[in-house]
């Protein structure tokens, strides 16, 4: 059985009243408890937010790590400074990151070693152009994305993995995948991950991104495949948040 989880990526955005106002309504909102929630603020509002989620079932998550504990990288973050704020999670591998920042398959699976040796969750972003998906080498992408960042590790340390497919055709621009393209790729996922270790892959949490909302993650979450949602714009609205995670009952 596995736990469903409803992660909020606040990518750039937010303020100290929205950390203020997320406190507010989950203190009060009635989270149902076979849902794992986790916000991922920017690292400036972290420990706000772990205050002002103090005594409360969601967890904190940060946006991105650097592979090193400390040293001259001016700019940038490590999983220990990040586990001494109670962060519990981290993405690796946002397609922003990878698109924006030229994050390689080399960086990613630097940054998810660093963030299991720092004993934090890391959650594995994977995800297709439209590009690639036009040209049919979806599943080879993702696949390839998938297998770069996790053969390497030891089987413990992949089940400490969350994988969020998320193409990237779907992120940030209203268009969502079909709860069927969705569920063909993590089934795709889940598959090349029977190949490594069987039980792993039942008991190893795939979750979708892309423009996921109020609306339509009831659909998407209904998908065999789809333990939960990385949730960017909509998880700014604590409203339309607190639904979705509602939707993953
Ligand atoms: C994301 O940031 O991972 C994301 C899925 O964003 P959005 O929900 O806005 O598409």
């Amino acid at each position: 059985m596995r736990t469903p989880l409803i992660a909020g990526n606040w990518k750039m955005n937010g303020s100290s009243a929205l950390v203020d106002a997320f406190g507010q309504a989950f203190a009060d909102a009635d989270l149902p408890e076979s849902v794992e929630v986790v916000v991922h603020p920017p690292f400036p509002y972290l420990d706000a937010a772990r205050r002002a989620l103090a005594g409360g079932s969601v967890k904190l998550g940060a946006q991105t790590l650097n592979p090193l504990h400390a040293g001259a990288r001016t700019g940038e973050v490590s999983g220990r400074m990040l586990k001494e704020f109670d962060v519990e999670y981290v993405l690796v591998g946002h397609s922003e990151r990878r698109e924006l920042y030229r994050e390689s398959d080399d960086d990613v699976y630097d940054r998810l070693l660093a963030a299991l040796n720092a004993d934090l969750r890391p959650i594995l972003c994977v995800g297709e152009t439209l590009e690639a998906r036009d040209a049919g080498r979806t599943r080879d992408v993702v696949l390839r994305q998938v297998g770069h960042a996790l053969a390497p590790l030891e089987p413990a340390q992949r089940a400490r993995v969350t994988i969020a497919y998320e193409p990237v055709w779907a992120i940030g621009t209203g268009r969502t995948a079909t709860p069927e393209q969705a569920q063909e790729v993590m089934a795709a996922i889940r598959e090349y991950q029977a190949g490594f270790d069987p039980a792993l892959a039942q008991s190893m949490r795939l979750i979708y991104g892309g423009s996921m909302n109020a609306a339509n993650a009831a659909e998407l979450l209904a998908q065999p495949d789809i333990d939960g949602g990385l949730v960017g714009g909509a998880s700014l609205k604590v409203d339309d948040f607190l639904a979705i995670c509602h939707s993953a009952r």
